[in-house]
């Protein structure tokens, strides 16, 4: 029966159009005929059922589809359609190949549908599709679907006929994981292990299948986990508000590494060679551009990161350009001391550069992670090799055009551009002194053992899942300013945000009270728009992530109080927006409050006493940052002598001013960035003995 027949266009019913007011009918009828496949199964859904159940006649339920079979068809088609837009959503925005591969497997394995609820529906079409033709129509179109998909994307990566297999195993393992999840009642998998299972499969046939065409490309050998190297691969920059794609870069492979490492060695000695002061001219230079061009870089910036424009114009460049500065200044009282060894001898240290160093960013913060990590290295006199992340690799590049028009030579600084492989061939090259990476702990531990082979040092600026504990005595006003700049500045991707707040009980209706007004007059938005607050995250894939860890807390328990979803009204359908999102009545042991989600999701905790919040606070492996907020003195800095974090706020959070080292403990890193603290990661010492008598030899 064709229900559009029956509609009438014109009509208006309590204000609602007539045609509205069907479709919604309609949508109602169908979601009730899935919590009734999922609750009472294929033979109790029947058209009584669905009529009792959304509270109408059994002859609506037939006016709308017809009969039974009709009924299940619309059902079984609204479930595909849902998967098949969040394929095109996650699709639109990988970058590569291999992350549109993961998109396919993202959209159909994701936490949104992942559940006993639409599982169990699913399990009761897929029962049916021998005997109904109408849902083996839209069984054979979902299937189609994703081959096609999947087969577009791995024949970049693998020949044809094996991403035609590769790409039939994908898809019959999603549905075998389906199938077992549905049969073990959902006990025995979730969407993240379901995901991580698939992931697992594929890279590991990609780099079977891949393995005769990389060894040419990477002399260093291995793989790293989940992208494997093709001597052709690009990166796609994209822009993850509106999906637009900003530049296609080449992916540089050892032939490229090993000639910048050549290139950087030959220019090191004679930048070296020059005075502290002459090199921090340069530094002065380079930052005045900076400055200059604020708007300019904040824009692409911000086009590339999802950041919004008043923080990146406020923030990025600036704390960039003051980083270079404060190097600047510093270069020339690099110093050693000066021993007396008795009358007949002294010594003395130099502090000497390295030689050739690399760094690696992380996509927060590009632009500032290049400057903090370039600005001591060149004062300390070496050169730097700098690759950016790959989801963030632009403004990097305007850094290395600027240090040339700010007149440092041709070589000491370098950009390389490539994934987790290209970092690899920096952190094994055997010219390279030194690595400082901003990432994740997962990559800090891969790094720190790939560097150890050719006995590198290293700077390690890992993740972190900081606490914020708000006192009863706290100033509450700038305790909710301090959580929530802690929690939602550059959408929660910080990596020291204080995403652990911990409220003393006789403050936290109110504090929580304060928290939910101010967040809901928070701007999401475009995030080129100078009013809004909040962009977009980094990707689709992040973006999940994020959601994934949200469903997890309600799943947990934990109370939301607010945001909670991805934002898609309007364009922003188009990018990865997540709404500011709060979650009270939390508990320690809770995956949002022990894994760090690096997006806008805080979590609130209560607590009773110092003794008891220091012991909390402090029970987890990171140790990146932590918060006080307290009016009393002597307690605040008692409490911080306590916290296992290398840097801490009194009643302030996240201010990170160039002068005070920045850097973590335990999980959270080695090594410290910014201040004096990070001119000794970039020398080494050199002890000298200078005889000021005839040598006494017993021969
Ligand atoms: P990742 O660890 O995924 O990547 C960081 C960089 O390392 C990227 O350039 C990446 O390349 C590269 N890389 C990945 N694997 C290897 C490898 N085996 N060898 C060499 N290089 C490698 O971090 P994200 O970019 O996802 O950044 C988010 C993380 O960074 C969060 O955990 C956050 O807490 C942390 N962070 C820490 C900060 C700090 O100062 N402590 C500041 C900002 C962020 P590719 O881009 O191809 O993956």
């Amino acid at each position: 029966m064709n229900t559009q027949s029956t509609i009438r266009h014109s009509a208006h019913r309590n204000g609602i159009p007539r045609d509205e007011a069907e479709d919604a009918r309609r949508v109602q009828l169908i979601e009730v005929t899935i919590d009734s496949l999922a609750e009472v199964g294929f033979v109790g859904t029947t058209l009584g059922e669905i009529a009792g159940r959304a509270g109408v006649s059994p002859g609506l339920v037939a006016h709308y589809f017809g009969d039974k079979d009709g009924l299940l068809e619309a059902a079984f088609r609204k479930l595909a359609r849902e998967v098949a837009t969040w394929a095109r959503q996650r699709l639109a925005l990988g970058r590569t190949p291999r992350a549109r591969v993961q998109a396919v497997i993202d959209a159909n394995l994701g936490p949104e549908n992942f559940d006993k609820r639409t599982g169990t529906a699913w399990l009761a079409f897929w029962g049916q599709v021998l005997h109904n033709e109408g849902l083996r129509r839209v069984q054979t179109a979902y299937q189609r679907r994703m081959l096609s998909n999947l087969r577009s994307d791995l024949r970049r990566m693998i020949p044809g006929e094996a991403a035609r297999s590769l790409a039939a195993m994908i898809s019959a393992m999603i549905d075998g994981v389906w199938l077992r999840a549905a049969l073990s009642e959902w006990q025995e998998a979730d969407s993240e292990s379901a995901r991580a299972l698939l992931t697992a499969f594929v890279d590991g046939h990609l780099r079977e299948l891949t393995r005769a065409e990389t060894t040419d490309l990477a002399p260093a050998a291995g793989g790293v986990a989940g992208r494997p190297a093709r001597a052709h691969e690009s990166i796609r920059v994209i822009n993850p508000a509106t999906g637009e794609e900003l530049a296609v870069l080449r992916v540089d492979g050892a032939a490229q590494v090993d000639a910048a490492v050549a290139k950087a060695r030959a220019a090191q000695k004679a930048w070296a060679g020059r005075t502290a002061a002459e090199r921090g001219r340069v530094l002065q230079r380079a930052a005045r551009l900076l400055r200059e061009r604020n708007d300019e870089l904040a824009e692409l910036e911000t086009r590339n990161t999802g950041k919004p424009i008043q923080e990146t114009r406020a923030v990025d460049v600036l704390s960039g350009a003051e980083c270079l500065e404060y190097y600047a200044g510093v270069a020339a009282g690099l110093a050693g001391e000066h021993l007396d060894l008795g009358p007949k001898a002294f010594g003395y240290t130099r502090r000497e550069p390295l030689g050739v160093v690399a760094g690696i960013g992380a996509w927060n913060y590009p632009l500032q992670i290049a400057c903090w990590k370039s600005a001591p290295a060149l004062a300390c006199g070496n050169a730097m090799i700098f690759k950016p992340a790959e989801l963030t690799p632009l403004t990097a590049v305007k850094l290395g055009e600027i240090y040339r028009e700010a007149g440092l030579p041709e070589g000491v600084f370098q950009v390389v551009q490539g994934y987790a492989q290209t970092g690899q061939l920096l952190t094994r090259h055997p010219a390279i002194r030194k690595i400082s990476l901003t990432g994740e702990v997962s990559t800090g531990k891969a790094v720190m053992a790939d560097a150890a082979a050719t006995l590198k040092q290293v700077t390690l600026e890992l993740g972190g899942k900081s606490p914020l504990i708000v006192f009863g005595d706290a100033h509450l006003d700038n305790a909710v300013s301090g959580a929530l700049l802690g929690n939602f500045y550059s959408a929660g991707e910080v990596c020291s945000n204080g995403t652990r707040v911990f409220v003393h009980r006789s403050v936290r209706a109110e504090f929580i009270e304060r928290l939910r007004a101010r967040t809901a007059a928070m701007k999401v938005g475009d995030p080129l728009d100078p009013d809004t607050q909040v962009g977009a995250l980094i990707s689709a894939e992040h973006m999940h992530k994020v959601l994934g860890l949200i469903a997890r807390g309600r799943a947990q328990g934990a109370r939301l109080i607010s945001g909670g979803a991805r934002l898609t009204q309007g364009t922003l359908g188009r990018g990865c927006f997540v709404a500011p999102t709060i979650f009270d009545a939390c508990h320690d042991d809770m995956d949002i409050v022990r894994q760090e989600i690096f997006g806008p999701v805080m979590s609130v905790l209560e607590f009773e006493s110092e003794a008891e919040v220091l012991d909390r606070a402090n029970a987890t492996e990171f140790g990146l940052a932590a918060g006080v907020f307290t009016n009393d003195l002597t307690r605040a800095h008692r409490v911080i002598a306590q916290l296992e974090a290398g840097t801490c706020w009194i009643n302030h959070y996240n201010v990170t001013p160039i002068e005070l080292p920045f850097g973590g403990v335990k999980l959270s890193g080695l090594g410290r960035e910014n201040g004096r603290a990070a001119l000794e990661h970039y020398t080494q010492l050199k002890s000298v003995y200078v005889a000021m008598a005839d040598v006494e030899a017993p021969y």
